[in-house]
C-alpha cells in the first residue's frame, strides 16, 4: 500500500486515508482505534536475519534432548517430539496432533515461509507467482504458533516434578528459549507491506474506487479492491488481485458460525473441568488430577505465581472469552449501539488471550513424556485433556469467526444517509 493510499479499517470498515508515517511511527483507525499500519525500519534485513537465526535454532531445538528426568537411578530423556508420540500411544491422538501443530509445525513453517518469501525480495527480484499465497499462509499460521505458551507449560511441569525427581535441562531447551524470542522479534520486525508492495499488480487493479462504487478491503493484504477490480475464481467468487484471498464484506456466516462454536465450547467446558486431565501412578498408587486440582497442588506447594497463571489461563480465560463472545453476539443481534469502541476492544482481548489456555495441555504432554517408569512412576493423559484441548481450539476458532465490523453495522444503519458514499461495507452482514 502506498503511503497516501486509501484503506478500509479491517475492524470497523471505515474508509480513511493512510497518512505518511515517520520512522517507527504508527497510524490508528480514527473510529475504533485499531492499528492500521506501523512503520518498521529496515524491515527486510532485520526480519531475514532473525528468520535465518530462528531456523538454525529450530533445527537444534528439535535434534537434541529437551529435558531429562532422573529418579532412583533411572533416567528418561525426552525430545520435543516425545510427548506427541506418547500421547498418540495413549490413544490421545487428537491432543497429540494439536500439540504437534502448535508447538512444532506452526513455528517451523512460519520461519520457512518467511525465508522463502523474503529471499527473492532480498535478491532484488519481483515476487514469483504463487508467493503471495505462501505469504498469506504465513499470516494464517501466526495465531497457531504457541512456543511461548509451551515455555510456561515447561515451567509448570518442572515445578510439579521437583518433589518426585531431578529434572535436567538439555541442549534443546536452551535453543528453544532463545528461539521464542528470535521468532517474536522476527514477527515484530516484519512489515507485511514490504512484501505486498512487491507483488506485480495491473493498473486496473490498483485504481481507487469510482465515485459511488462499493469497495471491499482484503482481510489479508489490506488492499482496497473496488468491486469492478476484483478477480473472480472458477466458482465466480471475488478474490483479491494481490494476495488471492477470498474477498467478503463481512466474514461469511459470521454470527451463525460463532454461535455454533461458542455453544460447542460451552458444552465441552463442563467435561473439561469435571474429568481428570491426567493420572499419576507412583509406587503402584494412582491419583487423578483435574485442572482445578492441578491449581490446588501448585498452591499447596507454595507456588502461587504459577498457580495463578494456570488458574487464569485454564479456568478463567476460557470462560471470560466465551462470556465476551456471548455479549458481542447478543449485542450485535439486538443491533445495539452501546459503546462500539469498547466492544471492539473486548473483541481484540478475546483474540489475544485465547492461546494462553493451552498451558495445561502442554503440561500434560511434557509430564507424559518425562514420567514413564512403569509402576515406579508414570503419567497418563485422561479424557479431560481431550475436552479441554477442544475448548481451547473451538474458542479460538469462535473468536476468529466473529466479525467485529458487525458491531459497527448497527451504527451504520442508524446513521444511514449522513455518511459519504465511499464507505466500503454497506449493511450486508452475511454476504459471502
Ligand atoms: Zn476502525
Ligand atoms: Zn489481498
Amino acid at each position: 500500500m502506498s503511503d497516501d493510499a486509501l484503506t478500509l479499517c479491517d475492524e470497523c470498515d471505515l474508509l480513511q486515508r493512510n497518512p505518511p508515517l515517520p520512522e517507527g511511527g504508527s497510524s490508528h483507525c480514527i473510529r475504533c482505534g485499531h492499528l492500521l499500519h506501523r512503520h518498521r525500519p529496515d524491515s527486510l534485513n532485520r526480519t531475514l536475519a532473525l528468520t535465518l537465526a530462528g531456523l538454525v535454532l529450530f533445527v537444534i531445538a528439535n535434534s537434541y534432548p529437551f529435558l531429562s528426568f532422573q529418579m532412583q537411578g533411572q533416567v528418561t530423556e525426552t525430545t520435543l517430539i516425545t510427548g506427541v508420540k506418547d500421547l498418540t500411544e495413549q490413544g490421545k491422538g487428537e491432543v497429540a496432533a494439536v500439540v504437534l501443530f502448535t508447538a512444532i509445525l506452526a513455528p517451523g513453517l512460519q520461519l520457512l515461509l518467511l525465508l522463502v518469501v523474503l529471499l527473492p525480495l532480498k535478491l532484488g527480484k519481483a515476487l514469483p507467482p504463487g508467493f503471495p499465497t505462501l505469504f498469506r499462509w504465513f499470516k494464517t499460521l501466526l495465531p497457531w504458533g504457541m512456543m511461548d505458551v509451551f515455555m510456561i507449560g515447561i515451567l509448570v511441569s518442572v515445578v510439579k516434578l521437583t518433589d518426585m525427581a531431578t529434572i535436567v535441562p538439555g541442549t534443546s531447551l536452551y535453543a528453544f528459549v532463545v528461539l521464542i524470542f528470535v521468532l517474536a522479534a522476527a514477527q515484530a520486525a516484519l512489515d507485511p507491506d514490504i512484501v505486498w508492495a512487491r507483488v506485480p499488480l495491473a493498473p486496473e487493479h490498483r485504481r481507487p474506487p469510482h465515485k459511488g462504487e462499493p469497495a471491499i478491503g482484503c482481510d489479508v493484504c489490506e488492499l482496497l479492491v473496488p468491486e469492478g477490480a476484483a478477480l473472480h475464481d472458477h466458482r465466480g467468487r471475488p478474490r483479491c488481485p494481490r494476495c488471492t484471498d477470498l474477498l467478503h464484506r463481512r466474514k461469511p456466516y459470521s454470527l451463525q458460525r460463532t454461535w455454533a462454536l461458542v455453544i460447542a465450547a460451552l458444552v465441552f467446558y463442563i467435561p473439561a473441568n469435571l474429568y481428570p486431565v491426567m493420572s499419576v501412578t507412583s509406587l503402584g498408587q494412582t491419583q487423578s488430577d483435574t485442572i482445578f486440582s492441578g491449581v490446588v497442588f501448585l498452591l499447596e506447594h507454595g507456588m502461587w505465581p504459577l498457580a495463578a497463571i494456570v488458574f487464569i489461563a485454564s479456568i478463567f480465560v476460557p470462560l471470560l472469552k466465551l462470556l465476551i463472545l456471548l455479549l458481542l453476539l447478543i449485542s450485535v443481534q439486538m443491533r445495539s449501539s452501546w459503546r462500539p469502541r469498547d466492544r471492539t476492544r473486548l473483541y481484540r482481548v478475546t483474540e489475544a488471550i485465547g492461546r494462553w489456555s493451552m498451558v495445561d495441555i502442554y503440561v500434560v504432554t511434557i509430564l507424559v513424556a518425562l514420567v514413564r517408569l512403569g509402576n515406579l512412576a508414570s503419567i497418563q493423559a485422561e479424557a479431560g485433556a481431550v475436552f479441554f484441548c477442544a475448548v481451547v481450539i473451538i474458542t479460538m476458532l469462535a473468536a476468529m469467526s466473529f466479525d467485529p465490523r458487525l458491531i459497527w453495522d448497527a451504527m451504520e444503519q442508524q446513521h444511514a444517509g449522513d455518511r459519504p458514499a465511499a464507505r466500503g461495507g454497506r449493511p450486508e452482514p452475511l454476504a459471502g
